[in-house]
C-alpha cells in the first residue's frame, strides 16, 4: 500500500508540475534520511502551497535570496541556471527543503546560480560527481561530458544510467550530472532510492525506473535513442531495430526523428566497431564507431 506521504506528494506533483516526479522521489529520500536535502525551482506563485504542504509534514523550506533564471537550454530540454535580475518576471524561486531548518538555511545561503561544490555536497551528490561538475568550462554539454569521461566497456552499471532521466521521469537517484556511467557512489544513490521507493509501497514506480534504467540506449550522429530491440549477432556484434525506438535529439535538436537514416531502419554493429544501417531503399550505411558520438551502451 502507497504511504500517506508517497500519496501527497504524487498529489503536490499533479497541482504543482514544477515539482517532478524525480522531485517526489527526492523529498521521499529526504525524509528517510538517504540524501540530507532538496532544492526545488518553484514558480513564485506555487511557493506558499508547496511551503505549507511540506512544512505540514514537519519538514522545512527556506528559499535562496536570489531567484534564478535559465540562461541555456539545451535540445534535450535541459536548463543551466543564472541570478535572474530584479523583476524578472520569468524567475524562479529556490526553495531547499530539509529535515531541520539550519540545514535548509545553509543550503539557500550558499546558492550561487549554478550548483556550488558545497551546495552540491548538501544536497547529497557524491564528492567525486561534484568534482567533476567543478572541473567544467566552457559550454555545458552534459551529455559529451559523460561520454568523454566513460571508457568504453560491454556493459555499465544501470544505477548510473543519466541518460534514462531523458526518455522518462521515472528514474532512481537524484538530479545531478554523475562523473562517469561507472560512477559507484551513483550506483549506491540509485539503490538506496529504490528501497525508499519499495518502502513507501512504489514497488511498481520503482521496476519501471529500473527497467528504464536497464534499456540500451545508441548514441549515433547526435541523438540519443532507446532502441526497441536489440541482440548478439553471431559474430560477436551488437545490432538494434531502430523501428518503435525512443529518441532525443542531442546537438541536432528537435526534430532530429524526422531524418529519414533513423526511420525504419536495423543497425548492425560489427565487431571492429563499424555499424551499419540496413535500408531497403538506400542499401547500407556505415558509420565508424570512432569517436563520442557512436556508441552503443548496455547497462545491466
Ligand atoms: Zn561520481
Amino acid at each position: 500500500m502507497t504511504s500517506h506521504l508517497a500519496d501527497l506528494l504524487l498529489n503536490l506533483h499533479d497541482r504543482v508540475p514544477a515539482v517532478s516526479l524525480a522531485n517526489v522521489v527526492e523529498i521521499l529520500a529526504l525524509v528517510d534520511g538517504v540524501k540530507p536535502c532538496v532544492r526545488l525551482l518553484l514558480d513564485s506563485r506555487d511557493e506558499g502551497f508547496v511551503r505549507s504542504t511540506l512544512e505540514a509534514r514537519g519538514l522545512y523550506c527556506a528559499a535562496s535570496p536570489k531567484r534564478l533564471r535559465v540562461h541555456a537550454s539545451t535540445a534535450l530540454g535541459d536548463g543551466y541556471l543564472e541570478p535572474a535580475p530584479e523583476g524578472d518576471p520569468d524567475a524562479r524561486v529556490e526553495l531547499m527543503v530539509a529535515r531541520e531548518q539550519i540545514a535548509a538555511e545553509r543550503a539557500a545561503s550558499t546558492q550561487s546560480g549554478l550548483v556550488s561544490p558545497s551546495l552540491g555536497l548538501l544536497l547529497g551528490y557524491p564528492h567525486c560527481c561534484v568534482a567533476a561538475q567543478e572541473r567544467q568550462t566552457g559550454v555545458p554539454d552534459w551529455v559529451r561530458d559523460l561520454l568523454v569521461a566513460t571508457p568504453r566497456a560491454h556493459i555499465y552499471p544501470f544505477g548510473a544510467n543519466r541518460f534514462a532521466y531523458l526518455f522518462s521521469e521515472h528514474a532512481l537517484g537524484f538530479d545531478y550530472y554523475p562523473c562517469t556511467l561507472n560512477c559507484s557512489r551513483t550506483v549506491d544513490i540509485a539503490l538506496s532510492t529504490r528501497k525508499v521507493l519499495v518502502d513507501h509501497g512504489l514497488a511498481a514506480f520503482a521496476d519501471r525506473a529500473e527497467a528504464g534504467m536497464r534499456a540500451p540506449i545508441l548514441v549515433l550522429r547526435g541523438v540519443l535513442v532507446r532502441p526497441a530491440r536489440w541482440w548478439r549477432t553471431a559474430d560477436a556484434g551488437t545490432a538494434c531495430q531502430l523501428a518503435g525506438a525512443d529518441m532525443r535529439g542531442w546537438k541536432v535538436g528537435r526534430g532530429a526523428e524526422d531524418d529519414p537514416v533513423w526511420s525504419s531502419s536495423t543497425v548492425e554493429r560489427l565487431p571492429d566497431g563499424t555499424i551499419r544501417f540496413h535500408r531497403p531503399d538506400i542499401g547500407v550505411l556505415e558509420v565508424a564507431e570512432g569517436d563520442v558520438d557512436n556508441r552503443f551502451l548496455v547497462f545491466g
